[in-house]
């Protein structure tokens, strides 16, 4: 009997291959699956059982294959010039880019760095750079330093101003300095009409107060950029979105204990959420403790497909179109 058939062997094959993908009743692939389903059955009196058989098992099979390579990610926030990947930093790109990761975005936590990183995207067509001093290094600021940011933003990869914001978790720089190299920034990135990667850890206030004072004196301009590894709560989420602002979550979103991340996750528009592993720190569940990569952005997406009930591909997709437009990417 065809539809025994059907029921016993190929029905559990579809759920299995589709499962991965969080198909839900409302996406296109539920619906092509449906109408394919549909016509086989229609014209199963026409075809003998081993036909019918053949015929859904190849196009299970299509399915599945059109799943793996609908998939594509942006990792929006990297540091692959680290000494972590000394040994293998080439396969580590190349595994990415052969894992459904279409481009890599390098964040610049120093004025030395951003040398590094242009190396790599004189490398690599898909891996672009911001330029920027990270809170922790703000003390290295000097009377050059806007100067030298100016004009590597001129730089035709680099499509950001930052790593930058305040970071009174570690302070490793005095507050001081760290609010006076972040607004520098802030206006560099105004300036250059360039978005902002904003690092904020331990102050969020401060980090809004300096945000809006400049969407207030520069109002014919809007301020943009991202909240990367973003560690605050849905309120938090909400004040960044309102100001124009992005939110990237990283692996701390896929941690049992991350739940006010995760109800940020869950709540804010797809729309407003880029993905990033910011390697080699913070690999998502299940490669927690070890070194992040870039194709590890996937369990990123797959958490917050889960928290939204939608699919991972579709995750992918929006989260894609999101960080192509806030970076001026084609
Ligand atoms: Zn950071
Ligand atoms: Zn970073």
């Amino acid at each position: 009997m065809p539809e025994e058939v059907f029921e016993f062997l190929i029905a559990p094959l579809q759920e299995a291959v589709l499962r991965p993908f969080n198909v839900s009743s409302s996406s296109g692939s539920q619906s092509f699956l449906s109408t394919f389903n549909t016509i086989t059955a229609r014209t199963s009196p026409s075809i003998s059982p081993i036909s019918l058989f053949l015929v859904r098992y190849l196009g299970t099979s299509v399915l599945f294959f059109l799943g793996v390579f609908s998939m594509h990610f942006i990792d929006s926030h990297s540091h692959l010039i680290l000494d972590r990947f000394n040994d293998d930093r080439d396969e580590v790109i190349q595994q990415a880019f052969s894992n459904n990761i279409t481009h890599i975005v390098q964040s610049c936590d120093n004025l030395e760095e951003i040398k590094e990183n242009l190396k790599l995207t004189k490398k690599y067509e898909n891996i672009y750079s911001s330029v920027g001093i990270h809170p922790h290094e703000a003390k290295t600021w000097t009377n050059t330093s806007k100067e030298e940011i100016i004009n590597y933003s001129k730089e035709e990869k680099v499509i950001a101003i930052g790593e930058t914001g305040l970071d009174y978790y570690y302070n490793l720089s005095p507050k001081e300095t760290q609010l006076f190299v972040f607004r520098e920034q802030v206006k560099i990135a105004k300036e250059v009409n360039l978005p902002l990667i904003i690092h904020t850890r331990d102050a969020f206030d401060e980090t809004f107060e300096i945000l809006k004072d400049e969407v207030r004196a520069f109002h014919e301009l809007p301020l943009r950029g991202v909240f990367h590894c973003f560690t605050g709560d849905l309120k938090a989420a909400m004040e960044a979105i309102e100001i124009g602002f992005y939110i990237s979550f990283s692996g701390i979103v896929t941690f049992k204990n991350s739940l006010p991340i995760k109800e940020a996750a869950k709540e804010i528009p797809l729309e407003k959420i880029l993905i990033e592993t910011d390697s080699p720190f913070l690999a998502p569940i299940p490669h927690r403790g070890k070194r992040n990569e870039p194709r590890f952005v996937i369990h990123v997406a797959e958490e917050i497909a889960r928290l939204k009930g939608i699919s991972v591909e579709e995750v992918g997709k929006v989260t894609s179109e999101n960080a192509k437009r806030l970076f001026g990417i084609v």
